[in-house]
């Protein structure tokens, strides 16, 4: 059990290894008090033996990862950090918090507004939501309850890496993580870096997914 700075607690609830497209990986189910969701980390290596453990922190998308919705970049990043990962060491925590913390029926509620001309913040505002609803609390305690508290954050996000360091995890460096955009996501990307602070580079050229970092 592992108490963090809100007094949330996260308990480890089933493990086992877990053979992959992308490597082995050792699959970490939390159960939690505070949103009664099944957040789960998908880790390799020997992390014990890791100063700084590479990190990515990943918000769950249904329409991108399960039906290959081409509107956002979710699936990709995914993909080459479970990559990474497998080939370096390090833990990829999957939060159960679909659109961003709004949940699916919202998310695509939202779609429906980009379809008027709204970009992904309007169509937010205008639903009611904040831009971004994700909360670092409970991804924190779940680091803490795997005995890591100094890592390496794969991210494109300034703000998880204050959210981070304002629940007491040490982030030493950031690892970019940059998806070369396709014609569909293209503007979404832009609407990340320019309304919501990511750090992205977005070449001209479209094509398929890179991992720079
Ligand atoms: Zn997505």
């Amino acid at each position: 059990m592992s108490q963090d700075n809100t007094g949330s607690t996260v308990t480890v609830y089933a493990q086992t290894n877990l053979p992959t497209l992308f490597g082995e990986f050792r699959v970490t189910v939390f159960h939690n008090a505070v949103d009664e969701k099944e957040h789960l980390a998908i880790s390799a290596g020997d992390l014990s033996a890791m100063k700084e453990v590479p990190v990515r922190i990943h918000s769950e998308c249904l329409t991108s990862e399960v039906l290959g919705s081409l509107k956002c970049d979710c699936r990709e990043q995914l993909h080459a950090a479970l990559e990474k990962i497998a080939r370096e060491g390090g833990v990829l925590l999957y939060m159960r918090q679909e659109g961003r913390g709004i949940g699916l029926g919202n998310k695509i509620r939202a779609y429906a507004l980009q379809e008027e001309g709204y970009d992904t913040v309007e169509a937010n505002h205008i639903l009611g939501f904040p831009d971004d609803l994700r909360r670092y609390d409970l991804a924190a305690a779940m680091l803490r309850e795997m005995g890591i508290t100094t890592i390496r954050l794969m991210t494109n996000n300034p703000k998880k890496i204050k959210g981070l360091e304002e629940m007491g995890i040490s982030v030493v460096a950031r690892i970019p993580l940059e998806i070369t955009p396709n014609e569909v996501n293209r503007e979404y990307l832009k609407t990340k870096a320019r309304k919501s602070g990511h750090l992205l580079q977005l070449p001209d050229t479209l094509k398929k997914m890179t991992l720079v970092g």
